[in-house]
């Protein structure tokens, strides 16, 4: 009797015939569904026509760097860093990738050395983003290796450390935290838009990672991009790309364009996207603390309120997944939810205590609507 609800494409509702008790509501992934009700209303203005005889070749612009790169993408992107003010995009690259994760598998290659004696270390502070680990290691590659939690790496080689702001699980706003000289950095900024924490300043790094996975909700087109200073690196990276995939899809990369194109134009409007998911947003995290306070089993981090400078507003962190501790002697917060049909992600995924675990905050109403009421059901 036990029910998963849908996750296929179309979101269909389901009919629940008990009130929801016997779902399993599966916020393990971040699968960014709730945005889909904003693109439905958008309707023809995302609708994006292809014919069969365009995107055929493998090349975009073979002047540029990054020779796979479509320039309609660029554009879209540097404006909407413009009209948000998250990134300085002056003076750097663009490198397109399937999904920032081909970018960050790039810029590892990119940035470590191909001929030394020893694997570079590749470091994040914890808890950090699960993906990492996995994938600097999964090819058990002899140009790099995980050597996990910064705030414990303590060796005098080099290293790449991963900072990731706002930080997957936490929401936490981040700076590099290794004091060694012979750091690169490489900043993932998959969360760094207004609806998830106040946008501060022009983000300017050396290399900035974005996607819009979670900046629009399309997950599923599988673009993300890199902002890179240095024209070397952008060159390895777009190598990495050259010999991993030849290119990145360009059905993919105008359909992003359009996307955020779309974005941009709505700042101009009545609601903009940004409005709309802040909005949202918050309306979710008021939900999931109201349904925390009803027990004494489960906490949640707070954020001080700053000043947004794209809306002004003045506002805590809204992350993409709440990190949720169990309170008290449950040391499996993960195996007590899923005993309670709640999938979430355990807190040693993240090289943190079991006695925390992430939850998405990005999935579709109707899961959203159950999970906060089966929370505070919980006895103990
Ligand atoms: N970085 C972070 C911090 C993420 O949370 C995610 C997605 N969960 C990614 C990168 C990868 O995103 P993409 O879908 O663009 O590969």
């Amino acid at each position: 009797r036990t029910q998963i609800l849908p996750t296929t494409s179309s979101g269909a509702a389901t009919v629940v015939p008990d009130g929801g008790e016997s779902v399993v509501i599966n916020l393990d992934h971040g699968d960014p569904t709730m945005y889909e009700n904003f693109w439905k209303q958008k309707g023809e203005e995302t609708t994006v026509i292809t014919s069969g005889w365009q995107h055929i070749s493998y090349f975009s612009d073979i002047k540029n760097v990054c020779w796979f790169l479509e320039p309609e993408l660029v554009s879209a992107v540097t404006r909407l860093h413009k009209v948000v003010g998250n990134a300085k995009t002056d003076g750097r690259h663009v490198v397109v990738g399937t999904g920032s994760s081909q970018l960050y598998q790039a810029a590892l290659f990119a940035l470590s050395p191909p001929n030394a004696s020893d694997p570079m270390n590749v470091v994040s502070a914890a808890p950090f983003y699960s993906s990492y680990p996995l994938m600097t290691d999964y090819l058990k590659s002899g140009l790099h290796k995980w050597a996990g939690d910064a705030y414990k790496f303590n060796k005098q080689n080099p290293y790449i450390e991963l900072v990731t702001s706002p930080n997957n699980p936490d929401g936490s706003t981040r700076q590099d935290v290794v004091k060694g000289h012979k750091g690169i950095l490489i900043h993932d900024l998959a969360y760094y838009w207004p609806q998830y924490t106040p946008i501060l300043s022009p983000a300017d790094y050396d290399i900035m990672l974005f996607t819009v996975s979670k900046s629009t909700g399309h997950a599923g087109t599988r673009i993300g991009w890199a902002l890179v200073k240095d024209r070397e690196v952008a060159k390895k990276m777009t190598t990495f790309i050259e010999i991993n995939t030849i290119g990145v899809s360009k059905d993919s990369q105008i359909r992003a364009a359009k996307i955020l194109q779309a974005v941009s134009d709505s700042c101009d409007g009545d609601e903009s996207f940004f409005d709309y998911s802040y909005k949202l947003m918050e309306k979710r995290w008021k939900k999931i603390r109201e349904a925390v306070d009803k027990t004494e089993l489960f906490s949640l981090p707070d954020f001080p309120p700053e000043i947004c400078s794209f809306s002004g507003r003045s506002f805590g962190q809204l992350p993409a997944f709440a990190w949720l501790k169990c309170e008290g002697d449950v040391d499996d917060c993960e195996g007590f939810l899923r005993r309670h049909k709640i999938l979430s992600r355990g807190g040693k995924h993240f090289g943190a205590s079991t006695k925390y675990v992430r939850i998405s905050m990005l999935c579709r109403d109707s899961e959203f609507e159950l999970f906060t009421k089966r929370l505070p059901a919980i006895i103990s």
